[in-house]
């Protein structure tokens, strides 16, 4: 018997240039390891590659959209307002709207802050009319920012989100999961005593897996490639005690659950 596979990524950005040599290459090669991938659009142009890229591995790629805070000052209102209208038009192609947040680690300026807090709940709005789960974003200083995020989506009274690429201490992680959304680790999880702490802590039902790639390789320096998720299975099982397999199921089961998709 072949082992059946069954992890997965949900999030990471098969779209972008880091991939453009090879994209074909690096999408077999995932496809052979996991059960499927979610990729996240960042602003128009790259949302628009996301889903011609799904539609080319049907059932392998998901797709959320959203206008992740570093890219909020580059569009004007009237343009997000087309892109909402684009996002809602293509409501059957994706499975959530994302990525999408508060980033103090890039935005320091008060007033371009003030704007991508309008822009976030903008989209948190569209999540609910569109009745999709929320991928956040939302990074640095210290846990400020997701501090803030959580208390805006439990303010805008968002049922299903993801905090995506979690960062923050333990605590805040189980704040997060009583409200009842879910925490995603990535591969550096193999160097953040903080991360493999949220990994045994919080309930396996709100725990999600990740790669961020391009981003956040769990070789320095490295390319990051979605197969790289097989670290956060093998970190969750270890902190957990759980074998490999119990913790397989369940992220199955919460993706399945948090994206409304089903995998069988
Ligand atoms: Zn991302």
């Amino acid at each position: 018997m072949f082992e059946v596979v069954e992890i997965i990524d949900i999030h990471c950005h098969l779209t972008f240039k880091e991939y453009d040599a090879d994209r074909a290459q690096v999408i077999a090669d995932a496809e052979k390891v996991l059960r499927c991938v979610v990729i996240s659009g960042v602003e128009p142009e790259d949302s628009t590659h996301a889903i011609a890229l799904a539609a080319m591995h049907e059932h392998f790629i998901f797709v959320t959209l959203g206008l992740h805070p570093i890219h909020v000052s580059e569009y004007t209102d009237q343009d997000i307002e087309r892109y909402v209208e684009f996002i809602s038009e293509n409501k059957r192609k994706i499975v959530g709207i994302g990525e999408i947040g508060l980033d103090y680690h890039w935005i320091r300026d008060p007033k371009k802050i003030k704007r991508t807090k309008e822009i976030f709940v903008e989209f948190l709005e569209l999540a609910k009319e569109l009745d999709l789960p929320v991928v956040l974003h939302l990074r640095g200083t210290g846990s400020e920012a997701i501090e803030e995020g959580l208390k805006i989506v439990s303010d805008e009274d968002i049922k299903k989100a993801v905090f995506h690429c979690f960062t923050g201490k333990p605590l805040l992680a189980e704040q997060i999961c009583k409200e009842g959304y879910y925490v995603s680790l990535p591969a550096i999880i193999a160097r953040s005593k903080s991360m493999r702490k949220v990994a045994k802590r919080i309930p396996l039902s709100l725990l999600l897996t990740e790669t961020d790639a391009p981003y956040l390789s769990p070789v320095e320096e490295e390319r990051n490639v979605p197969q790289n998720v097989e670290v956060v299975y093998e970190e969750i099982s270890r902190q957990r005690k759980s074998d490999v397999e119990t913790v397989e199921e369940a992220i199955e089961n919460n993706f399945a659950r948090l994206f409304g998709v089903a995998l069988r």
